[in-house]
């Protein structure tokens, strides 16, 4: 069989942590959380399972969580976003940017990535013919050097890829980038997908600068979220994409071919449970001081720490431990120290070694304490 991608191995998520278990390693690779999500949540699965909601919801979404979706836009970012015709409940973040890129990529449309990037992008890129443009963005900070990015736009750039907070790398967008984004869009037909997945997860009293905020963006753009980092229920694999009504239709075609439509009793509850806005204005604060605490137990490993605004990822550079790669460095941190990372050459298309390895802080703290214990043996 001739692949379709050919240059695409298992992704680093499965292999790390397969490779945790195997080891009985404190897995710290693949980003979810290690502490249960609260019970009200499962409750009320239960109760829409109860009550009935157990066929097929609507293609887009159950109606009241799409109501609840752009509710919570408006209050958020003052956007607005119809719930018949602008939302779309998915499977997942991952299900919503291989929908949107698949909707609107034809073969020999170029698109453009920043690397590090997260590892679903070009893949789905590909498989949709187009061409992957990527820009390098580079330690310690991974700005965006629009100079560059105006370069690389050509007239056949059919979408831009942006993703803040950014995985693997923390950074978040800030007004100048989206001034220069603006001005790099103004009067051309390129179609923006932002990847906000780690929406509040901005710390340090930082504004999450959403593409739905801006209105000369929001009009060319799919947003994507994630409930699973809403509710700390990764395993639910639910999402959501906004996008006007236009660039909607055609991804809800997509979408209705691909999942048709997501489970039913976790929308419900879902929408239930966004009725109470408190159930996710603090979760800025309750990762931040996991950021605070997992930080300042670094620093005492000779790991040195690069900055996080946001997400719940930190990465750490290892140069003063060994010029192993990356890639190696985080197998034997599995087998010889018990602690499992994810090497950011993983989110590079070219192979090669960063020095750099990134780990999810999504934990109880004892969890974190043993890891960092495990780490000062460096
Ligand atoms: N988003 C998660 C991470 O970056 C992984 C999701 C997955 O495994 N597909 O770790």
């Amino acid at each position: 069989i001739v692949s379709k991608l050919p240059q695409t191995a298992v992704n680093i998520f499965s292999v790390m942590s397969a490779l945790a278990n195997e080891h009985k390693a404190i897995n710290l690779s693949q980003g979810f959380p290690d502490y249960p999500c609260d019970p009200q949540l499962i409750k009320l699965v239960n109760k829409a399972m109860l009550a009935g909601h157990n066929q097929y919801a609507p293609m887009a979404g159950a109606v009241e969580l799409r109501e609840r979706i752009a509710e919570k836009a408006d209050k958020l970012y003052n956007a607005a976003y119809n719930p018949d015709t602008e939302i779309t409940v998915t499977a997942g973040g991952t299900e919503a940017i291989f929908t949107a890129i698949t909707a609107v990529v034809n073969p020999n449309d170029e698109v453009i990535i920043f690397e590090p990037a997260y590892d679903c992008y070009a893949p789905a890129v590909k498989l949709a013919g187009g061409i992957v443009k990527s820009l390098q963005l580079h330690e310690p900070d991974y700005r965006i050097d629009w100079a560059m990015v105006r370069k690389l736009t050509t007239n056949k750039t059919r979408l831009i890829i942006l993703n803040s907070p950014h995985n693997p790398t923390a950074t978040i967008l800030n007004e100048q980038d989206i001034k220069e984004l603006t001005s790099l869009v103004k009067n051309t037909d390129i179609i923006i997908l932002s990847d906000e997945v780690y929406e509040h997860l901005v710390f340090d009293g930082h504004k999450h600068l959403s593409m739905a905020a801006f209105r000369e963006l929001k009009e060319r753009s799919f947003v994507v979220a994630s409930f699973g980092k809403l509710f700390h229920t990764t395993g639910w694999k639910i999402g959501y994409c906004m996008a006007p009504s236009q660039l909607m239709n055609e991804f809800k075609k997509v979408h209705q071919y691909n999942v048709f439509s997501v489970n039913t009793p976790m929308q419900i509850a879902a929408a239930e449970y966004l009725k109470d806005e408190n159930h996710y204005l603090g979760l800025a604060d309750f990762f931040q001081q996991k950021r605070d605490y997992f930080r300042e137990a670094l620093a005492a490993t000779k790991f040195d720490l690069l900055p996080c605004s946001g997400s719940y990822f930190q990465s750490v550079t290892y140069r003063n431990v060994t010029d192993e790669k990356d890639s190696d460095f985080a197998v034997r941190l599995v087998k010889e120290f018990g602690v499992a990372s994810i090497p950011i050459s993983a989110f590079y298309s070219r192979a090669g070694n960063e020095s750099v390895l990134r780990f999810c802080f999504a934990k109880k703290q004892e969890t974190l304490d043993k890891a960092v214990e495990r780490l000062l043996n460096l």
